[in-house]
C-alpha cells in the first residue's frame, strides 16, 4: 500500500450551530462526510484510507463508509482536541509500508483527482511535502483589536493553503512525533526542516465553516 489518505473529520464545527459535529451536517440530502469519502475511495492515486471521527461518532462514521461501499477504509479512529492530535491519531493507523500520506480535511468536501495528482507529483522530484494553494488576491492589512489599521502587508508570494496535503510518510511521522500543534500538517513538516512545495489549488476546495459555505458547496455539487 503506497499512498494512504487520512481524512480528518473530528472537528466540532461550532459555527454551524448544529446538534451534531460538522462532518454529519447535511450537504444536500447526505451527511457532509459522505462526499470526500466517496471521492477519495474513487481516486485512483489513493490505496487506503484512515477515517478520523469525532470521539463517540466512530460508529456513525463507519456506517457512512459502509453505505458508500468504501473498501479502502482500513480504520476509523477518534480524533483529538486539536487538528494535529487528530492527524496523530490517524497516523498511528497508517501501516509501516506506506510511502506517502495524504491528509485531507473532511470540511473540504470537493476534493478532486486532479488536485491529488498535483500534490503527489513533487514527492517524486525530491520534495518532502506539497500543498495546494491559491494566490492571495485581496489586499492584506494588520489591524488592532479595535479595528484600527496598523499596516498594509505585501501579498507578494502569499498563498492561501488548502488540503489535501501530501507528504513522504516518514517525514510526516517525524514531524508529528512530539506534541506540537499547527493549523496544518505542512507547518509541522516545515518546522522539522522539511521542504514543502505549493502547487495550484482549487477554489472549490472551500472549507465549510458556516451555513453559507454549506449552501455554496451544495450548489457546486
Ligand atoms: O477546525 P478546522 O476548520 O481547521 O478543521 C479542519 C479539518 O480538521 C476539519 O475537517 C475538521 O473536522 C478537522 N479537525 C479534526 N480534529 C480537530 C479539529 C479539526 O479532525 N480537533
Amino acid at each position: 500500500m503506497a499512498v494512504w489518505a487520512i481524512l480528518v473529520a473530528a472537528g466540532r464545527g461550532e459555527r454551524l450551530g448544529l446538534d451534531r459535529p460538522k462532518a454529519f451536517a447535511n450537504l444536500g440530502d447526505e451527511p457532509l462526510l459522505a462526499e470526500p469519502l466517496r471521492r477519495l475511495e474513487a481516486c485512483p492515486w489513493v490505496d487506503a484510507i484512515v477515517l478520523v471521527a469525532p470521539a463517540g461518532w466512530e460508529e456513525p462514521a463507519i456506517l457512512i463508509a459502509e453505505e458508500e461501499g468504501c473498501g479502502k477504509v482500513r480504520a476509523c479512529v477518534a480524533g483529538g482536541e486539536r487538528r494535529s492530535d487528530s492527524v496523530r491519531a490517524g497516523l498511528a493507523e497508517v501501516e509501516d509500508d506506506a510511502l506517502v500520506v495524504l491528509v485531507h480535511d473532511a470540511a473540504r468536501p470537493l476534493v478532486s483527482d486532479e488536485v491529488v495528482e498535483r500534490v503527489l507529483a513533487p514527492l517524486s522530484e525530491g520534495w518532502d511535502g506539497a500543498v495546494p494553494g491559491l494566490p492571495v488576491g485581496d489586499t492584506l492589512k494588520r489591524a488592532g483589536a479595535d479595528g484600527s489599521v496598523l499596516e498594509t502587508v505585501s501579498r507578494d508570494g502569499l498563498w492561501a493553503v488548502q488540503t489535501p496535503q501530501a507528504f513522504v510518510a516518514e517525514t510526516l511521522r517525524r514531524a508529528h512525533a512530539g506534541d506540537a500543534d499547527a493549523t496544518d500538517c505542512a507547518a509541522l513538516v516545515e518546522s522539522a526542516g522539511g521542504r514543502v512545495k505549493v502547487v495550484e489549488g482549487d477554489p472549490r476546495l472551500l472549507k465549510v465553516t458556516t451555513e453559507d459555505d454549506l449552501a455554496t458547496v451544495s450548489a457546486w455539487l
